[in-house]
């Protein structure tokens, strides 16, 4: 068992819809832990390439763009917001032409280089949960909690219909399951950190549960690892 006083991460990866994030979140906040969705920093960085029309393989105006991209995360109403260079994009960071994109961009090297560092970065010295596809395995591989997440294609589409519907994204369901389907592909047989489950993960079928199951699940798992204050 970890001391209490000490840092940690706790790093949840998974498939795209599995609830990662609604978890994530919830433990934060109940434990008072620091929340950090990386899938939203990979979805600024493909916002910011297609707002400035710059193409995938012209790696020397994507290497400038990072020089010069400013992604901030504030904390509205308990809320995260995501300001890029300035501009609140929560909502367009969620929208079809950055859901097509996003998996592509994040396979670029240079972008995961930048990412990972910032990552790295901005969890140094907290005690931190993590949400996205290679924090247990490339990101923080020696984290003190390692979780991963699945689910059957059928149900996190819905999930991820459900949640855009109450964040007021209008995207038909067969789209959603599509993008859903293609992004777990491509996340996983990437060349660069593709996503899968770290061997010391423990994993999570989540097709057949509620959230708050699941959330039951995992807790007792971080528990067994390290200390939350309740
Ligand atoms: O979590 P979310 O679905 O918003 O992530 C969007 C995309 O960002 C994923 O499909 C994946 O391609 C990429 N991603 C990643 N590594 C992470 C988090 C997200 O490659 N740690």
């Amino acid at each position: 068992m970890e001391n209490l006083c000490k840092n940690y991460v706790i790093a949840i990866d998974g498939e795209a819809g599995t609830g990662k994030s609604t978890l994530a979140k919830n433990i934060a906040k109940k434990y008072n832990i620091v929340y950090m969705d990386t899938g939203a920093m990979y979805r600024c960085v493909t916002l910011d390439m297609l707002n400035k029309g710059i193409s995938m393989d012209d790696t020397k105006k994507i290497q400038q763009m990072l020089d010069n991209i400013k992604i901030e995360i504030e904390n509205n109403n308990g809320e995260d917001r995501f300001i890029l260079n300035g501009e609140d994009v929560t909502k367009k960071i969620r929208e079809k032409n950055v859901n097509d994109n996003v998996s592509q961009v994040s396979h670029i090297p240079v972008v995961r280089e930048r990412m990972v560092e910032l990552q790295r970065r901005l969890a140094n010295g907290k005690k931190i949960v993590m949400e996205g596809r290679d924090i247990g395995t490339n990101v923080f591989p020696n984290a003190q909690v390692k979780i991963y997440l699945t689910a059957s294609a059928q149900v996190k589409a819905k999930r991820r219909y459900e949640q855009n519907k109450q964040n007021g994204i209008d995207i038909p369901f067969e789209e959603i399951y599509n993008n859903v389907v293609f992004r777990d592909n491509n996340d996983k047989t990437s060349d660069v950190a593709p996503l899968k489950k770290a061997d010391d993960a423990f994993e999570l079928d989540t097709t057949n549960y509620t959230l708050d199951e699941v959330e039951n699940i995992v807790v007792k798992k971080i528990k067994e690892k390290v200390i939350l204050d309740d």
